[in-house]
């Protein structure tokens, strides 16, 4: 495991994920136009195909690959006492200080205990406010009337919208503990501070599973859990000494939390948090009982009836934050020559195939001739199976950098020899090697090459 930043600098820099991402259409800065919007960010043509392809892969990984779970899209908009059963009106809160000079604006927990005590700004010396508690939920109205009894909450959370709905799903699909619900979705924070580009915003999105089993089998579910989510990080290619393990300690957990543990990865700017496993006991189905009158225990019909609330371990990650990760952990900057000038150093996104937003670039060696149209041809024929892209325009080897730069990991190649004997050069876009392969059996190989897919060290 890297002991510190400094090791991980010279590589990615959130100065250049953040312009990589802006320059190539990952990501845009919201409104950018009337100067911007904090806490909001626009994912364009590339970053919305590979925001998309994390979520399918996620939702695969949860859902199909594992038994008994099964899905949901809940509404952003909830009736109000859910937030009031679940603890946020009341607990859902950051700590707020602020700067009475330079009007700084900080979290409480998040600057050193040396300037709080002495009530000290970190960034100017000026005097601090007393701390006060913020609640992190959007408010606004339903309805045509703005008063306190129609507010409206946006959900900072997509987990309560799969509790209210645990004993629909359980009569609609005959669901027996344990068993869970996934969810991916938008959740909203009024953020104290949004700060390293999509790592914090206001509003993001969520991939959250809600595990339901018996008490005292949760202790036993909650490892097991961690433990398949560890494993899916190595699965999808991440480099595993950039993520460690962080328990919450008794300060720090959440009020319906048992256990909790975070799974951090090494940011450019330090070690964060990228998900959640969360023990939350009986706590929510508990209260939502309370609130609601309706009776949330469940049936055990192979055990004489037995009646119980269930137990919930929770996995929650974001998917925007997950997007930061999988750019910081696959940028890579390399040398391939030594002329002496910029070519030298080519800059590579190392998606795992599975994950990257375009899976194949047909490019032809010249427009004329007609490689163009054969390569269009080709192109359309790996159209049905791959996200594809063609670029014709520049030199070759301009247009693989272009690929290595968007993270493309195979490039298709078109060429003399390919009119002649129907063959195609595919190149890899890790190791840059290049192999002759023929039309008919380019499909299937790509599709080889991306099960059998590696990282390299
Ligand atoms: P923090 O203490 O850093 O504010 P949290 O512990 O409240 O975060 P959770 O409520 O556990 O976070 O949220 C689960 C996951 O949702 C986090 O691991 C993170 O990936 C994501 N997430 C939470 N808040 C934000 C946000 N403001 N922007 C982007 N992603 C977020």
């Amino acid at each position: 495991m890297l002991e510190n930043v400094t090791e991980y600098q010279g590589k990615a820099t959130m100065e250049k994920i953040t312009s990589l991402a802006k320059r190539r259409g990952f990501v845009f800065q919201s409104s950018e136009i009337y100067g911007g919007q904090s806490g909001a960010w626009d994912y364009g043509p590339l970053g919305i195909e590979l925001k998309n392809r994390i979520a399918q892969n996620w939702w695969k990984e949860m859902t199909q690959i594992h038994d008994a779970i099964v899905g949901l899209d809940a509404a952003v908009l909830m009736h109000p006492r859910v937030w009031e059963a679940s603890g946020h009106v009341e607990n859902f809160t950051d700590p707020l200080v602020d700067c009475k000079q330079c009007k700084a604006r900080f979290r409480a927990d998040q600057i050193p205990e040396a300037n709080l005590s002495v009530k000290k700004c970190p960034e100017c010396g000026g005097e601090l406010t007393d701390t006060r508690k913020f609640n992190l939920m959007f408010k606004t109205h339903i309805g045509a009337v703005e008063d306190a009894s129609n507010t409206i909450y946006l959900r900072p959370e997509t987990a309560q919208g799969i509790y209210v709905n645990y004993k629909n799903i359980i009569q609609s699909n005959r669901m027996k503990i344990p068993f869970g619900i996934a969810q991916i979705g938008k959740a909203f924070r009024n953020e104290i501070v949004t700060k390293n580009f999509i790592f914090r915003t206001c509003e993001f999105e969520q991939m959250e599973m809600q595990y339901f089993v018996k008490p005292g089998t949760d202790e036993e579910w909650f490892n097991e859990w961690k433990r398949r989510r560890w494993a899916y990080y190595e699965k999808i290619g991440v480099k595993m000494e950039h993520l460690r393990w962080h328990q919450h300690g008794p300060h720090e957990l959440a009020h319906y939390a048992k256990d909790a543990y975070d799974i951090e990865y090494l940011f450019p700017m330090g070690w964060k948090e990228l998900e959640g496993i969360h023990n939350r006991s009986c706590y929510d189905l508990t209260r939502h009982t309370e609130y609601s009158g309706k009776d949330l225990q469940y049936i055990d019909q192979d055990n004489h009836n037995e009646r119980f609330i269930p137990y919930i371990i929770e996995t929650s990650a974001g998917l925007t934050r997950t997007l930061l990760m999988v750019l910081c952990d696959a940028y890579d900057e390399e040398k391939v020559a030594d002329k002496g000038n910029d070519d030298d150093w080519r800059r590579v996104l190392r998606f795992h195939p599975n994950l990257a937003p375009i899976t194949v670039a047909v490019l032809p060696l010249m427009k004329k001739d007609g490689l163009a149209e054969l390569a269009v041809a080709i192109r359309n024929e790996l159209k049905e199976d791959f996200a594809t892209d063609y670029d014709q325009s520049g030199a070759i080897g301009r247009r693989y950098r272009r690929q290595d730069e968007a993270g493309t990991p195979f490039c298709v190649t078109v060429d003399y020899e390919s009119k002649e004997n129907s063959t195609v050069t595919l190149r890899f876009r890790d190791s840059m090697e290049q192999v002759r392969v023929s039309r008919g059996a380019l499909a299937e190989r790509i599709r080889s090459e991306i099960k059998g897919y590696t990282r390299p060290a």
